[in-house]
């Protein structure tokens, strides 16, 4: 019983003696890559037609180490408790690796982490939100009024479950670009369009240099060539997210950033994954 336990928890990325290791101490910001699966697109037709071959897309999540803390960034697309070892899918999702055992690796437990941001609260961000109701929450105060409206609607979608003990977290309301740690390595940029408190997020690594986690400003590299190629515009207010893009696409600019579009799954899969980081 207890081998069986043991492998069980094995499967799921959680040994033993992962899980009794220690978060490592850092002296300047590190950044991990988890691989929180994949999804397949509902409606590929549209990108077909304008040449995206790969429709399906990456669904990553970001662990952020700071001397002063953590942030926790995205939350994948299925809640761990659900994911079977040799992996699960559910609707459009595939997940091979549960996220807390991913960070049980690297010697973290969700009281470890500091902070919980998500770029939004999409059911493919939010799966594991729960999970960190007891990290602080930093959100645009928009985003938090869309995830708990005062009336909620009848047919209240399910997975609004994900997040609902967020509801009571201790919370930062965002009004814009957030410092997280104070010295401008990690910043929350406010990129509203996709829903209403969207964000994306600037992250400034000594060695691997600056980046930008996109959110879900963009899914498709396509969409920066293709001015008028928006596949999810009908999603949110595309108004917004236009000038969303012209935000970020000024910043990757000034700062010399690159873009990392966390759906890219041609891109996503060239990056060296959790337990390696970047810094
Ligand atoms: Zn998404």
């Amino acid at each position: 019983m207890r081998f069986l336990v043991t492998a069980l928890l094995a499967g799921l990325g959680v040994c033993n003696m992962a899980a009794q290791k220690a978060a490592p101490k850092v002296t300047s910001v590190r950044m991990y890559v988890f691989d929180c699966g994949r999804l397949k697109s509902g409606n590929p037709q549209p990108l077909l037609d304008r040449g995206v071959t790969t429709t399906d897309m990456s669904v990553a999540a970001y662990l952020i180490v700071h001397p002063r803390g953590t942030l926790l960034w995205d939350t994948g697309v299925i809640p761990d408790e659900l994911i079977q070892p040799g992996g699960t899918t559910e609707a459009r999702a595939t997940v091979q690796k549960t996220l807390l055992g991913q960070l049980a690796e690297i010697g973290y437990q969700p009281s470890d982490i500091t902070y919980l941001a998500l770029s939004h609260n999409h059911y493919d961000h939010s799966a594991n939100a729960n999970e960190f109701a007891g990290s602080t929450w930093l959100v645009q105060r928009t985003e938090r009024a869309a995830m708990f409206p005062e009336t909620p609607p009848k047919n209240q979608n399910p997975n609004t479950a994900r997040f609902a003990a967020l509801k009571d977290s201790k919370t930062k309301l965002l009004d814009g670009d957030y410092d997280v740690f104070g010295d401008g390595s990690v910043v929350i940029i406010s990129t509203p369009g996709h829903t209403p408190g969207h964000q994306s997020l600037f992250v400034n690594l000594k060695k691997a240099g600056p980046v930008l986690l996109s959110g879900d400003l963009y899914h498709y590299p396509a969409e920066r060539t293709l001015k008028d190629f928006t596949p999810f515009g009908n999603l949110g207010n595309s108004g917004q997210e236009a000038v969303s893009k012209a935000k970020v696409e000024a910043l990757l600019k000034e700062k010399k950033a690159a873009l990392w579009i966390q759906h890219d799954i041609i891109a996503d899969a060239q990056l060296k994954k959790s337990p390696a980081y970047y810094e």
